[in-house]
């Protein structure tokens, strides 16, 4: 008999936190490129498998086709096509007609629909199929439809007649205030590379007129296995059944003789700040909006995470003192979030003090304690997703055990000092961009460029005053906003 409560004992569990091993932090060690705690594989034709039991919620399970194909690898008379391949997939495929795939949704209780199943984005394409697992040949259909839409989506001429009304009906649906504005936002962030003119809902003629051949060589150019992954996360018996049924139904399909590599479309930095006032009558209220653009961080090394807990730390303490702001009887909201560069500014000068700091250690210690205690509650759904991240972006998949531990190590050493470095990275001249939204036109880009100014001069006479959470420092600029 054990004298220790074991691993999974409900003691344990309840304690687990506390007892849990410290790890031994080796800065270059590399985080493993296989992801943990999964049946992970690729098949001889290129495609990737994940497959995963997990219990909640009981007797379904979360599956996926994920593709590396988006809305950037569209030519100009293409704009619109990947969001339309999606669709067409819910239409038709080589062995479904529409009716069996309408009947097929039903049985698993799906609402039919491309947008209601799929997601079309820049980057990447993702079907999503939530199964009863209760009937085993439900399984075995889903995986199938999935193996359909890989390679056999039928884009006839009539498919694609059905399905244009549709998808300008969405285009239409997207014209609104907040659609116009996060477009807006989109153009202005990404200008200079290829993703600002690739919306994914695309153009209006091209959705109108665009032809069968040219969605079929889209299709038939970018489709290819060694760019897909299928996930299965549910309350499966065994994992080994179901990957052989991802190889029943993928296995015999090809590798491509020459797929071409999907190309990489840079996003330019730039020095001089892109300021905007967007004037939207629809518009709920007045905001300011400051965005930091930078490389996304690798995550490949324990260092790399302990920077990016860092940086994590760096944006709750910068938070809380925005929260402070934002309780004064008269917030100056508008200005301060104009001013979020004179907070970054206040950080460089001052730092954060190591009181703010352990708050906010505090807080991400407790997150990751209830994240570790509850994880046998975590959702199929959320494994599912965390799987498509380790796809499509390479992100790490460690394991919520490893993961807490790492936290519990790291956290205790991250200093003020250190989390307040990261304020160096956010400046005006590193690829930043403001902006503003009105219903009615008020700021102008003068007034931005202004604030921008003055914040970089006060800051270069070091003339902001250190934070004080007791007299929470007077606003900096003075544009106030139209009431109303
Ligand atoms: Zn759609």
């Amino acid at each position: 008999m054990d004298l220790l409560p074991t691993e999974n004992s409900p003691i344990a569990k309840k304690h687990g936190f506390r007892s849990l091993k410290l790890v031994n932090v080796e800065f270059d060690q590399e985080f493993q490129r296989e992801p943990f705690g999964v049946d992970y594989g690729r098949l001889d034709n290129g495609l990737v498998y994940y497959v995963r039991s997990n219990s909640k919620p009981r007797m379904r399970a979360a599956l996926a086709l994920a593709v590396k194909v988006g809305s950037v690898l569209e030519e100009e008379d293409e704009r619109g096509v990947a969001h339309i391949v999606e669709h067409l997939a819910f239409s038709a495929t080589k062995r479904y007609t529409n009716h069996d795939i309408v009947k097929f949704l039903e049985s698993i209780g799906a609402e039919f629909g491309a947008c209601q199943n799929a997601v079309t984005s820049a980057d990447e394409t993702v079907y999503e199929l939530f199964v009863p697992v209760d009937k085993p040949e439900l399984l075995s259909q889903a995986i199938s439809v999935l193996a359909e839409f890989s390679t056999e989506i039928r884009v006839s001429k009539e498919d694609l007649e059905k399905e244009r009304g549709a998808v300008m009906e969405e285009y239409r649906g997207n014209r609104n205030a907040s659609g116009r504005m996060q477009d807006a936002h989109w153009a202005l962030m990404m200008e200079g590379s290829r993703y600002a003119e690739r919306l994914p809902i695309g153009l209006e003629k091209v959705i109108r007129t665009v032809s069968s051949e040219t969605v079929k060589r889209f299709y038939q150019k970018w489709y290819h296995l060694h760019n897909m992954a299928v996930i299965a996360v549910g309350d499966f018996s065994d994992t080994q059944t179901v990957v052989e049924l991802i190889k029943t139904h993928f296995g015999e399909k090809n590798l491509a003789p020459d797929p071409p590599i999907i190309p990489l479309f840079p996003v330019p930095s730039h020095e001089e700040p892109r300021f905007s006032c967007f004037v939207e009558s629809e518009a709920a209220g007045s905001a300011v909006m400051i965005s930091y653009k930078m490389p996304a961080d690798e995550l490949k090394t324990v260092k790399d995470y302990r920077d990016m807990l860092a940086e994590s730390m760096f944006l709750h303490a910068l938070n809380q003192r925005f929260f402070k702001i934002s309780r004064r009887k008269n917030p100056p909201y508008f200005s301060c979030s104009a001013a979020a560069d004179a907070l970054v500014a206040r950080v460089r000068l001052h730092g954060f003090s190591e009181r703010e700091i352990s708050v906010v250690r505090a807080l991400l210690m407790s997150e990751i304690e209830s994240a570790y205690l509850e994880r046998d509650q975590m959702q199929s759904t959320s494994l599912r997703d965390e799987y498509i991240q380790h796809f499509i972006n390479d992100e790490p998949v460690i394991g919520i055990e490893y993961e807490a531990q790492l936290q519990k190590t790291i956290l205790p050493y991250l200093s003020a000092s250190e989390v307040s470095k990261f304020a160096e990275k956010l400046q005006t001249s590193c690829s930043c961009v403001l902006k503003t939204i009105e219903p009615r036109a008020s700021a102008t880009i003068d007034d931005l460029k202004n604030v921008v100014l003055k914040i970089n001069n006060l800051e270069k006479e070091g003339n902001i005053s250190p934070w004080d959470d007791e007299h929470i420092p007077e606003e900096i600029v003075n544009i106030k906003p139209n009431p109303g």
